[in-house]
């Protein structure tokens, strides 16, 4: 027997049909990759999402079928992706920071049939146009006035391509069909595919706009700066339309100056980006003495977020962080850290020993720690163990099934994030289960060891691996990168984190370096650092 409402299916078409109706005027303000500042609202890009979606059925596209994008946060890139799920395809957003070969594995294995790409793009498309098996047709996100003169492949303008379009309807497909596909960063072995459904995508938008959450409404401004390709930005396109907010991109900027005045000329109060970014931004008004206008919240995820960081924008600029852990795989909020009442009447210090920690779970995300033995862990804050997740927006098995059967008989998925949990529902990280130092039988967190050492002075970055040691089996290397015009030294670097970490997790070796890998959504590549220094003689081998 079943309950007797109505079967409303939850499409992300619903979504922008609701923004259309409801908000219609609200703004959706970006910096174009022709140099200008476009200025469009939700009924606009609700109709012209429409006329992508026709246009698209005129290419011969079919539901079910993937149309991949090689675009940066812009209206246009908005428009195509509900375009995209809207005539039934499956939106697939490529990282356009990969590797070439990655790229052509990615666009091969997905079976894209359809590009839609930025100016930025065109030489990268143009070079990768013949390895690609499967793209029958080009799209190139602009207007008449910006196309190419000559061009190796046989382009189709997007601007042409939606005013010819008429707007039609969208396709109903069921709940449960793809609508969009994110390849994760794979930085061992090919990336694999993560295959959201309208429902999962619906219903993390609705979680994501909650008070807890992003505390998103109509009034708000929200700049996602995290790009649309990691992770679907964090879900705001689609949280946005879901209540309406002012929707703030920059293109292909991510350079502090420029994201510094988008923020403070659009009044955003919202924005979210991995820590690197953040970095970067606090530098430069560190060096401008600039202000972050109306900023009220960051949401910051990705990696972990440091205690200086947290502090720096508290007590310079008002702005408060809101850390969030997620990934490709669970659409990708996990936790965030918004203050249970327990801990938001603490003591400033306090305070900040939970806020350092990855966050709270949003209802819809279940949790657990597991030991070595399988079996589950208290939540009491100390005891730590593998993460796993399970839930309406967490991946179930990867695209065309690769790595086989992902889920345990629970229906559990292993995050591989070693994690404690603690009475609040506060999830911390202790690291990543292949970067954990192993340190005579014990575990060092490399997290904790980079987070303490980017508050040292002088110190922009810094990474921790593990490094053979005879008799202890592996212990930690400091590898720090200094702020421009800065002087660090080890014998500094020591006694500045003397007292704040346990003795026997003092890294063994300091070094100064000139650069540090990232991988192509801007965390700290540990697997090229661990290659690098493999044969590292530590000094106190
Ligand atoms: P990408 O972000 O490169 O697409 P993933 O989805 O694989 O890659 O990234 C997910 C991982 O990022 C998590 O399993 C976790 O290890 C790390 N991560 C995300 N947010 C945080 C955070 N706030 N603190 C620490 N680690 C984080």
């Amino acid at each position: 027997m079943a309950g007797t409402m109505q079967d409303w299916p939850l499409l992300v078409s619903k979504l922008i049909d609701h923004a259309a109706i409801n908000h219609g005027d609200r703004e959706i303000v970006s910096l174009s990759c022709e140099g200008t500042t476009h200025r469009t609202n939700w009924r606009s890009v609700n109709d012209r999402a429409r006329r992508v979606a026709a246009a698209l059925r005129g290419l011969g596209a079919l539901p079910g079928d993937r149309v991949a994008t090689l675009a940066w946060n812009t209206w246009r890139h908005v428009e195509s992706w509900y375009g995209i799920s809207g005539m039934g395809g499956v939106a697939h957003t490529i990282n356009p920071r990969l590797f070439d070969d990655q790229i052509v594995y990615i666009a091969n294995h997905a079976e894209d049939r359809v590009l839609f790409f930025d100016l930025t793009f065109i030489g990268l498309v143009e070079r990768l146009a013949p390895r690609f098996t499967t793209i029958e047709k080009y799209v190139l996100l602009t207007d008449h006035a910006h196309m190419p003169a000559q061009s190796s492949l046989d382009l189709l303008c997007y601007e042409e391509l939606v005013a010819a379009a008429t707007p039609d309807g969208w396709t109903q497909v069921a709940e449960n069909a793809p609508a969009g596909l994110c390849y994760t960063s794979g930085t061992t072995g090919n990336p694999k595919g993560v295959q959201y459904s309208h429902r999962s995508n619906v219903l993390h938008a609705m979680a994501a706009c909650m008070t807890d959450t992003f505390a998103m409404g109509a009034g708000t401004t929200v700049c996602p700066i995290a790009p649309m390709y990691h992770a679907n930005a964090w879900s705001v396109p689609y949280t946005a339309a879901a209540c309406g907010a002012k929707l703030v991109m920059g293109g292909p900027n991510f350079d502090p100056p420029t994201l510094h005045k988008l923020i403070v000329d659009e009044g955003v109060d919202l924005a979210l980006a991995v820590p690197t970014i953040w970095l970067g931004m606090l530098q430069h008004l560190e060096k401008t003495g600039g202000n972050l206008g109306a900023l009220k919240t960051t949401a910051i995820g990705g990696s972990a977020v440091p205690r200086s960081m947290i502090e720096a924008f508290d007590k310079l600029h008002g702005v408060r962080v809101v850390q969030l852990w997620g990934m490709t795989e669970m659409s990708p909020l996990g936790t965030i850290g918004s203050p249970a009442p327990e801990v938001a009447s603490l003591p400033y210090d306090e305070e900040l020993n939970y806020r350092v920690k990855q966050g709270r779970g949003l209802f819809g995300v279940e949790m657990k720690i597991i030991g070595d033995d399988g079996a589950d862990l208290p939540r009491d804050g100390r005891a730590f163990g593998r993460l796993l997740v399970r839930g309406p927006w967490i991946v179930g098995s990867y695209f065309k099934g690769d790595g086989g059967d992902i889920l345990d008989a629970e229906g559990w998925f292993d995050t591989g994030d070693v994690a404690t949990l603690d009475k609040y529902g506060y999830m911390q990280i202790v690291d990543r289960s292949k970067d954990v130092i192993k340190s005579g039988g014990e575990w060092i967190s490399s997290i904790d060891l980079e987070n303490a050492a980017v508050g040292a002075p002088g110190v922009a970055e810094a990474a921790v691996i593990g490094v053979h040691h005879p008799k202890w089996d592996e212990r930690p290397l400091l590898l720090v990168r200094e702020k421009d015009g800065a002087t660090v030294t080890k014998e500094g670097v020591l006694a500045y984190l003397d007292g704040k970490i346990a003795k026997w997790w003092m890294p063994d070796d300091v070094l100064i370096v000139a650069d540090l890998p990232h991988t192509a959504t801007g965390k700290l590549l540990k697997t090229e650092l661990r290659d690098r220094y493999k044969d590292y003689r530590l000094p106190t081998a």
